[in-house]
């Protein structure tokens, strides 16, 4: 896998340390929290770094999975997303931290904010371990007294890793980088 990479972008080091520094922020910000905060991690993308965060926060958290689709297996947004996997923790009148891979066009987020509003969420904050903010098309709101958490400003490449897929994989890869152009031209080339 790692000769597929062009180049890699953040090292499984460096994405370990923001994490630290992302979770002992969110810790600050929830501790005191009753009922405990709620990380819903968006499915597939978020799962590595929702699993990371939550072990590193120090207090008690729920965590469950939404799933939002409109991306296809292609590396462009298919158009308007919408809910397909919904949420099993009730999350009315608790703090919600959504937990995103990478904020792109912004219509994932303000899509399943509007989602979680509408179940009676206190509070929406939304922590995203990339932000490709010049792509942004979508100003998400955040709601109640929500905060924007942010690992990194990614440069407007298509990555992979750490959870991000092309075409489901890569996702296993500890780190993130950008693939070789002729590994997003085919599936069949991607398994070779
Ligand atoms: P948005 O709705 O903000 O345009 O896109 C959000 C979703 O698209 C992300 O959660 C992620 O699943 C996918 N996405 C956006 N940019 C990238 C990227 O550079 N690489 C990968 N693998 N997925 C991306
Ligand atoms: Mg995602
Ligand atoms: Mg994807």
């Amino acid at each position: 896998m790692d000769s597929h990479m062009e180049r890699v972008l953040w090292t499984q080091d460096q994405i370990s340390l923001r994490v630290s520094e992302l979770a002992s922020e969110i810790t600050s910000d929830f501790k005191a929290a009753t009922p405990p905060p709620v990380f819903v991690a968006v499915a597939t993308g978020a799962f590595l770094f929702v699993a990371d965060l939550v072990r590193k926060v120090e207090m008690p958290a729920f965590v469950d999975f939404v799933r939002s689709d409109s991306y296809g297996s292609g590396t462009a947004s298919s158009g308007a997303p919408a809910v397909s996997l919904d949420l099993k923790v009730d999350v009315r009148g608790r703090h919600v931290i959504l937990v995103e891979d990478i904020v792109d066009t912004g219509n994932t987020l303000s899509c399943l904010i509007g989602h979680l509003k509408s179940k009676g969420a206190s509070s929406i904050s939304v922590c995203a371990f990339l932000d490709k903010s010049v792509r942004r098309k979508v100003h998400f709101q955040l709601v109640g007294d929500g905060k924007f958490y942010r690992g990194f400003e990614c440069p407007d490449y298509f990555v992979v890793g750490y959870g991000m897929d092309y075409a489901e994989l890569y996702r296993n890869l500890p780190y993130i980088g950008v693939l070789k152009q002729e590994y997003y031209t085919g599936s069949d080339l991607i398994l070779k």
